[in-house]
């Protein structure tokens, strides 16, 4: 892969834009150049633009360089700037499987990005040679998410080589369910393929969702490139703040306890008369395939029970996506059930 050759010319011709605290950061002085209010109340400077003491964090987290690491609001945004970054709209193409995470969609649309959907097969097992004969000279990006949501398989590693081998456009592999599988993620093998971009969030295993993180992990020249173009304060002080002081405490028992859930969830779910089938899964969710996921779905929210209803995804018919809660959130949807 070149990535000079599939980097966008504008991406190429642009001077990011320069911030005020570009060149200050950490230096203890008078700030009077951001037209700041100077009064502290905690917030009332902007964020760190490279966010060094967070990268610093999730660097010895996952063993990797803070130049390997670019941070977004949310792993949306790190797509988004790929997206950006990458294809020219209406010229460029992307290509994602499907079912898969519904944004990869939202953003080829949004981005006015053609699009190859490459469908799993039944059994939710992907064809190789699909995958590989879907890409063209006008590929930029093929995304691939594994375990991927909402199937909640992973992708085995012989054929993500062979895919990774196969390919010249950049390979985003969406990792956001990884913590929960007992395969190990790709970011250890970044150095031997350079076109690998792996994307992992804060929002599942470490339980902040709400903060809007999303670690996107390449080569320092792919990660050149996305700081170009990403807005300068994407991530707002209070976000770097709470995340540093929680991933200093992460709960370790939260990944077994969602393995014993979803093993205690699936035995009790396929004991269900109108439950056909329980897929497995390397997530913190389990996909159901049931007699009518609609009736279900409903009578389950007039309960305030809330689950995803999938049925319309392709492959996905009468089937419905139910989050590992906690032990006694499950024994209510258990309950429930049970009296449907
Ligand atoms: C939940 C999820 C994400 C996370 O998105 P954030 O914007 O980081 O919250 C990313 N990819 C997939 C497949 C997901 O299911």
């Amino acid at each position: 892969m070149n990535l000079e050759k599939i980097t966008r010319q504008n991406v190429k011709e642009l001077k990011p834009y320069s911030s005020a605290r570009d060149e200050f950061e950490g230096f203890e002085g008078v700030f009077l150049d951001a037209n700041e209010n100077p009064y502290d109340n905690g917030v009332n400077r902007y964020p760190d633009p490279y966010q060094t003491k967070l990268k610093q964090v999730v660097s010895e987290l996952k063993g990797l360089e803070p130049n390997q690491i670019l941070l977004g609001n949310g792993s949306d945004e790190v797509l988004d700037l790929l997206f950006r970054a990458f294809c020219e709209p209406k010229q460029d193409q992307v290509v994602f499987t499907a079912p898969s995470y519904g944004m990869y969609k939202v953003l080829a649309n949004t981005n006015n990005v053609d699009y190859h959907e490459v469908f799993y097969q039944s059994d939710f097992t992907l064809n190789v040679e699909e995958v590989i004969a879907a890409i063209d000279e006008k590929t930029k990006l093929l995304i691939l998410c594994s375990p991927n949501n909402p199937t909640g398989q992973m992708i085995p590693e012989n054929e993500l080589e062979q895919i990774l081998k196969a390919s010249n456009c950049l390979v985003v592999l969406d990792e956001a369910y990884i913590n929960f599988s007992k395969k190990e993620s790709w970011i250890k093998r970044l150095k031997y393929y350079p076109q690998l971009v792996v994307i992992q969030t804060l929002s599942k295993y470490y339980g902040m969702a709400g903060l809007r993180l999303g670690m996107c992990f390449a080569s320092p020249e792919i990660v050149t490139v996305l700081n170009k173009i990403k807005p300068p304060y994407n991530i707002n002080t209070l976000t770097q703040k709470k995340a540093i002081e929680l991933l200093a405490n992460i709960d370790t028992n939260y990944q077994k306890e969602v393995m014993q859930e979803k093993n205690k969830l699936e035995s009790e779910l396929s004991k269900l008369s109108f439950v056909n089938k329980v897929y497995p899964s390397d997530t913190n969710f389990l996909l159901v395939k049931v007699n009518d996921a609609n009736q279900i779905y409903d009578q389950l929210l007039k309960q305030g029970i809330i689950i995803r209803n999938r049925s319309k995804e392709p492959l996905c018919d009468n089937c419905l996506r139910i989050s590992i809660g906690t032990k006694e959130e499950n024994q209510i949807l258990i309950n429930t059930l049970k009296q449907l």
